[in-house]
């Protein structure tokens, strides 16, 4: 099996949206902020070869939408999925599948594109089959008002009409569970969203870990730095310290999809509590 990282873009965000409650003064250390309080933002997907399955997990916000909508997010670098998936010798037909964490526009956006009439939409990986899970597809199509903005229809319908969605097989009581169609473990949390997907995979006697919304950055381990997103912000505080602990005792490699400086981190115990201990790149993580 082989890992690769896959940069999809970057992007800013609100730092007092991305931090909840916590005071800037505290937050401002570990993510600074511009003058317009935004901080840097990173959609950097995993790429999984494994056999003659190419699995994509998240795809970024893609290019479909209005000018007037990216400017909202402050786009900023060079990076994008069909360049980085060239570098890596992929082109995004080789694709699939992919799995969608959750169904927010940042991590869905990119599965589909305008067609080339730019008369409607189409997918963008046309081999793969796109995974998500029943409760959370359901909770995605008939949104609360606090998440409405962030699932687009765009994204959503195009992907149900498209005939290639697939759902997680999922046991309802357990919070963790090995796939059997993707063959890595996927932790079930739902304190970010309603039953946001983790995947944990085992590479070279390691285990890595996406963990897409539930730790976006390096500055959110300490435990109440919820981001202001989150619909339940006490449960996202139960996940992630359960979640942490685990992470620390068992030295997992954490592969920080929204942080653009730090790539891939370890944490351990403290007196505080769970902290940051090492910071690695993928490369020297995967290779
Ligand atoms: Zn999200």
């Amino acid at each position: 099996m082989n890992l690769y990282p896959i940069k999809a873009g970057n992007f800013k965000l609100d730092g007092g949206a991305m931090f909840g409650v916590v005071p800037k003064v505290l937050w401002n250390k570990t993510n600074p902020a511009d003058e317009k309080n935004l901080i840097d933002i990173a959609s950097r997907c995993l790429l999984i070869e494994d056999g003659d399955r190419l699995i994509l997990i998240d795809s970024g916000m893609g290019d479909k939408q209005s000018e007037k909508f990216f400017s909202h997010y402050s786009l900023w670098g060079s990076d994008s999925l069909d360049a980085s998936l060239k570098e890596k010798g992929f082109h995004r037909d080789d694709i699939t599948d992919v799995f969608i964490t959750h169904l927010h526009f940042d991590h869905c956006g990119g599965v589909v594109q305008w067609n080339d009439t730019r008369t409607g939409y189409e997918l963008a990986f046309k081999n793969a089959r796109i995974w998500s899970n029943e409760e959370h597809w359901q909770w995605a199509i008939a949104p609360n008002k606090r998440e409405k903005a962030s699932f687009l229809s765009e994204n959503i319908v195009p992907i149900q009409e498209s005939g290639q969605l697939n759902f997680i097989s999922r046991s309802a009581d357990a919070a963790f569970q090995k796939s059997s169609e993707l063959g890595f473990g996927v932790l079930f949390v739902n304190g970010h969203t309603e039953k946001q997907m983790i995947p944990h995979i085992e590479h070279k006697g390691k285990t890595i870990v996406f963990m897409a919304d539930l730790l976006p950055t390096a500055g959110h381990i300490p435990l109440p730095y919820v981001m202001g997103y989150d619909t339940r912000p006490l449960l996202t505080l139960d996940e992630k310290k359960l979640f942490l602990d685990s992470a620390a005792t068992n030295g997992w490699y954490l592969f920080l999809e929204h942080d653009a400086h730090n790539e891939i981190i370890t944490v351990q115990h403290t007196q505080k509590g769970v902290r940051l201990k090492e910071v690695f790149t993928c490369n020297e993580i995967f290779n």
